[in-house]
């Protein structure tokens, strides 16, 4: 099993190598395909599983594909939600180690709570293909005008469970609100109690289910 027998392009399979990556863990196996067709994807996964490259790559592979379809400043076309400050950074730092090896790189945003909104703010200028964000931050940035979400074709949600156990139950409610129906979603969770189940049902069209 290699990530070229997964439907990725060379230039990513070189980019995930770089990072170490040479062979599919088997949560990888079961969704790089199932996501570079655009399916659903509900994915039962702990951390350490290599959850991350798991959407990651797809979802660069999708964003290089799109790429020149769009003309003037860069819309988001990829959200990817996450719980934590700390989960966002690292989340971002292999979106953008992957995406810096490719030869056009989609601009990488990591942006959270906590910390002063301005720098985000002068990040976000020109815009970006892919937001990192936990939810608060996001529509804080979002009613300032400096990011859209109109554009958004691909949502992952990563550690669904932390994100309601965390209370963006409301938060994630009004973001999905700005998002546009017609999209791809990729939910991850390593527990399904009734809301998390719940949100995924209200979220995700005819799942491909990946449990490792
Ligand atoms: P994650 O579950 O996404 O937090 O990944 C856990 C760790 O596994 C990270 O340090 C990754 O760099 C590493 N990892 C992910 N996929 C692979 C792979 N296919 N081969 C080797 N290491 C990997």
């Amino acid at each position: 099993m290699s990530f070229t027998s997964l439907g990725l392009s060379s230039a990513l399979v070189q980019a995930a190598s770089r990072l170490g990556m040479t062979t599919p863990t088997p949560i990888q196996a079961a969704a790089i395909p199932a996501a570079l067709q655009g399916c659903d994807l509900l994915g039962a996964a702990q951390t350490g599983s290599g959850k991350t490259a798991a959407f990651a790559l797809p979802l660069l592979q999708q964003l290089q594909q799109q790429q020149g379809a769009a003309a003037g400043p860069r819309p988001v076309r990829a959200l990817v939600l996450v719980p934590t400050r700390e989960l966002a950074a690292q989340v971002g730092e292999v979106l953008r180690s992957l995406a810096q090896q490719l030869p056009a790189p989609p601009k990488v945003a990591v942006v959270f709570g906590g910390v002063s909104i301005n720098p985000q703010m002068m990040a976000l200028r020109g815009g970006a293909d892919v937001v990192v964000a936990t939810p608060g931050r996001l529509l804080d940035l979002e009613q300032h005008n400096a990011l859209r979400l109109s554009a958004v074709a691909h949502l992952v949600l990563d550690e669904a469970d932390r994100l309601l156990d965390l209370g963006f139950a409301d938060e994630l409610q009004r973001v999905l609100a700005l998002l546009p129906a017609q999209r791809q979603n990729l939910f991850f969770s390593a527990t399904f109690p009734p809301a998390v189940q719940a949100l995924a049902d209200g979220l995700l069209r005819d799942p491909v289910r990946v449990q490792v």
